[in-house]
C-alpha cells in the first residue's frame, strides 16, 4: 500500500522516535514485507460477500458501502490494503447503482455503513448527492458514516459539511482514534461540531502492538473522547491482513489489557472488546468472560474486583 499522510497527521509525529505511535500508524515499515501463519488479503471474506458492487451485506439487517477508495491517510494495518489507494477513488454514482437497487430490493436491510477508503475525503456536494441517494431508498433508516477524518485531518470538519450531513438524518458518525495523541486541539473542535449538531459520534480503535496496547494509554483516550461526547464503541482486536503481524497483540493480551480498564473506567468511556473472524462470519465479542459457572438456580460471576458472587435465579 502506498504511502499517505496527510501533513497535520506527520506533524504529530516524533521524527525522532521510532515508536513514536502515530509514526508507526503511517510509516511504512520493513516488517511489511513479511507474512505470518493466518495472514490474509482479505481478512472478513468481503470478495466473497459482496452482493453487487462496492455493496458488502454479513448481517441480516445492516450492509456496508464502499464509496471510495481513498483515504485521508493509508494506516499500516489497513483491513482493506487490498483496495485502497489502488484506483482513482471516489465511485460514481452510476457505478454504485447496482448497489442502491440491490438496496431498494432487500428492504430486510434497514442501515447502511458508508465507508471504503474514507467517504469524508470528497467535496461536501458530492458526498451530499451520494447520501440523497441513499436517502431516496424508503426501507434505509439509518446511515452510518465510517471515517478517520476527525483524527488525521480535522479541519475537513468544517461548518458547511456538518450542516450538509444534517440534513440527511438520521447519521451516525464512526469515527476511528487510536492514540491520545490524536486528541489535539483542532481534532476536539472536530468533534465538538459534530456533536453540537446533533450527530452521534462512536468511536473505534484498533488495538496495535507497540502503539497503544496498554490500558493507561487507552484510558487516557477513552476519558478523552467522551469529554468531547465521542463514545469509545468497540475495540478491536487487528485484523489478519498480510503483512501486519508485526502490529498484532496476541488476543490473551488484548484482553489482559481490556479487563484492566472495566470497573476502572466508567461505563460510557468503556467500549466493547471485538474480533472480526476470518472469512467474514462476523463480529465476536471476546471477553473477558464473567461467568465463572453456571447452575441451575445459581450462577457464579467475576467482579473486576476479581471477586467471585453467586447469584441466585430461582
Ligand atoms: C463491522 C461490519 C458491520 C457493522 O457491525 P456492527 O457490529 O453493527 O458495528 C456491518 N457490515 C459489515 C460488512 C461489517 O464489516
Amino acid at each position: 500500500m502506498p504511502l499517505l499522510i496527510p501533513p497535520y497527521y506527520l506533524s504529530l509525529a516524533d521524527p525522532d522516535d521510532p515508536k513514536c505511535p502515530i509514526r508507526q500508524q503511517c510509516v511504512p515499515n520493513i516488517a511489511e514485507s513479511r507474512e505470518v501463519a493466518g495472514d490474509l488479503c482479505d481478512p472478513l471474506g468481503e470478495i466473497r460477500h459482496e452482493v453487487a458492487p462496492m455493496l458488502i451485506r454479513r448481517y441480516p439487517d445492516r450492509a456496508l458501502l464502499l464509496a471510495t477508495t481513498t483515504c485521508a491517510v493509508h494506516c499500516r494495518f489497513c483491513v482493506r490494503s487490498r483496495l485502497v489507494g489502488k484506483s482513482d477513488g471516489y465511485s460514481s454514482l452510476s457505478v454504485l447503482e447496482p448497489a442502491f437497487r440491490w438496496l431498494e430490493n432487500n428492504p430486510e436491510v434497514r442501515e447502511v455503513l458508508v465507508s471504503g477508503g474514507d467517504p469524508l475525503v470528497a467535496s461536501t456536494q458530492r458526498i451530499s448527492s451520494l447520501l440523497s441517494r441513499i436517502r431516496a431508498i424508503d426501507s434505509i433508516e439509518v446511515i452510518r458514516i465510517g471515517t478517520r477524518v476527525p483524527a488525521v485531518l480535522p479541519m475537513r470538519i468544517d461548518d458547511d459539511l456538518v450542516q450538509m450531513l444534517c440534513k440527511h438524518h438520521p447519521i451516525w458518525l464512526m469515527t476511528h482514534f487510536n492514540h491520545p495523541k490524536e486528541l489535539t486541539t483542532q481534532s476536539r473542535v472536530a468533534l465538538r461540531k459534530l456533536a453540537d449538531a446533533g450527530i452521534p459520534v462512536m468511536n473505534h480503535t484498533v488495538l496495535l502492538k507497540g502503539i497503544n496496547d496498554n490500558a493507561d494509554t487507552l484510558e487516557s483516550l477513552f476519558r478523552g473522547l467522551i469529554r468531547e461526547r465521542a463514545r469509545p464503541y468497540y475495540l478491536l482486536h487487528p485484523d489478519v491482513v498480510t503483512g501486519t503481524g508485526h502490529l498484532r497483540p496476541k488476543l490473551a493480551s488484548s484482553i489482559a489489557v481490556y479487563s484492566k480498564l472495566m470497573g476502572k473506567l466508567s461505563g460510557l468511556a468503556i467500549p466493547r472488546l471485538m474480533l472480526d473472524t476470518p472469512g467474514g462470519k462476523g463480529k465476536v465479542q471476546i471477553g473477558p468472560n464473567s461467568i465463572v459457572s453456571m447452575n441451575p438456580g445459581s450462577t457464579e460471576l467475576l467482579t473486576y474486583r476479581g471477586e467471585t458472587v453467586t447469584v441466585l435465579d430461582p
